[in-house]
């Protein structure tokens, strides 16, 4: 009697593309060199249009013409990378995932590695941790260092794994604890740490990107860590409040200076050098604090409104 063919796992591939039609052709070309040689496993392959201005959309309707594995998700318009990927996890059937960035950053070529990592660590997410940021300035991997170096200090019980992004492996029941976070600001290197479960590091170098731009300027990625830091922890609230303690415990001690020497010595009219320190001071420690405040205050709102996540303008995949 012929052995009963056991089911081959399924893994899907979320891509998120935004402005990537020089990419999209050449990544489904590697993901598809790769794949073709894991005879163990099936695909499915999962492209996220996220509202791309150019022919990206076009593009990727021509590949999935092409190949059954491939479901494209066109998105209403552009939500950003964050959204972008989650719609992609919405959809996975997956028992496993990976997640990949369309510009070849992740090379696909890691693909067998680390679904052997996954194997044979029996661990829940496999996140590809760089050792080399290729093509990246001092400044960026300076300033990447002391962020997660903040960030791990404060947020509270949640560690991040340093130089990580979104690249990594995950099985079905992380993908499904994963799903549960609705939250409308997403810090995801964070949503990845805080579901917890066996998460083992998977060395890799990350290359410069095949083509196209990066979507991320300074001011982008500013406002990615104070996403990180207001959304793990409420430490600079504390932070705030510290302040406040120490200062007013400072005037007090001052203010029974003053009435001392004031008491003993008359009144003094010199002091508007300190008079001009101490106002200016507080009020830019009065202005920080509310800028911190506003940052929460902020989040509140955002989440309040409880909106979905993105909108799917169409699906497009093969009727198997
Ligand atoms: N991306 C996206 N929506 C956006 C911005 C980026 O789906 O609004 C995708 C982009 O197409 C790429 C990935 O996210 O596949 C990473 O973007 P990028 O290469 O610009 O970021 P970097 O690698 O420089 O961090
Ligand atoms: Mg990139």
């Amino acid at each position: 009697m012929p052995k009963k063919a056991t089911k081959k796992e399924l893994i899907s591939i979320v891509v998120p593309c935004y402005d990537e039609q020089g990419v999209v052709d050449l990544c489904h070309r590697a993901i598809c060199d790769v794949i073709n040689t894991l005879a163990d496993y099936d695909f499915e392959i999962i492209y996220i249009n996220d509202g791309s201005k150019d022919n990206t959309l076009e593009e990727l309707l021509a590949i999935q013409a092409q190949d059954a594995r491939v479901m494209v998700l066109n998105l209403s318009r552009n939500f950003g990378k964050e959204a972008a990927m989650t719609a992609g996890i919405d959809h996975t059937t997956g028992d496993a995932m990976i997640i990949l960035d369309a510009d070849l950053q992740d090379p696909p070529a890691l693909i067998p590695d680390m679904i052997k990592v996954w194997k044979e660590s029996d661990a829940d997410v496999v996140y590809g941790q760089r050792i080399i940021r290729e093509g990246e300035t001092w400044f960026k991997k300076f300033t990447a260092n002391g962020f997660y170096n903040v960030i791990n200090f404060i947020a509270n019980k949640v560690h991040i794994p340093k130089n990580t992004g979104d690249f990594r492996l995950m099985n079905r029941r992380s993908i499904d604890a994963l799903c549960q976070l609705r939250e409308k600001h997403r810090f995801m290197k964070g949503l990845f740490a805080w579901i917890g479960f066996k998460q083992v590091a998977f060395e890799y170098n990350r290359a410069p990107r095949a083509a196209g731009y990066t979507k991320w300027n300074y001011l982008g990625l500013w406002n990615l860590a104070l996403e990180g830091i207001a959304g793990f922890s409420t430490t600079p609230l504390r932070v705030a409040s510290l302040f406040g303690l120490i200062i007013s415990i400072l005037s007090f001690a001052f203010g029974a200076y003053i009435l001392f020497h004031t008491l003993a010595n008359g009144v003094d009219v010199p002091g508007y050098a300190s008079l001009a320190v101490i106002i200016s001071f507080l009020s830019g420690i009065q202005l920080l604090s509310i800028g911190i405040l506003g940052e929460y205050v902020g989040r509140i709102f955002g989440e309040a409104k409880r909106r979905p996540l993105y909108f799917i303008e169409n699906i497009h995949k093969s009727d198997k």
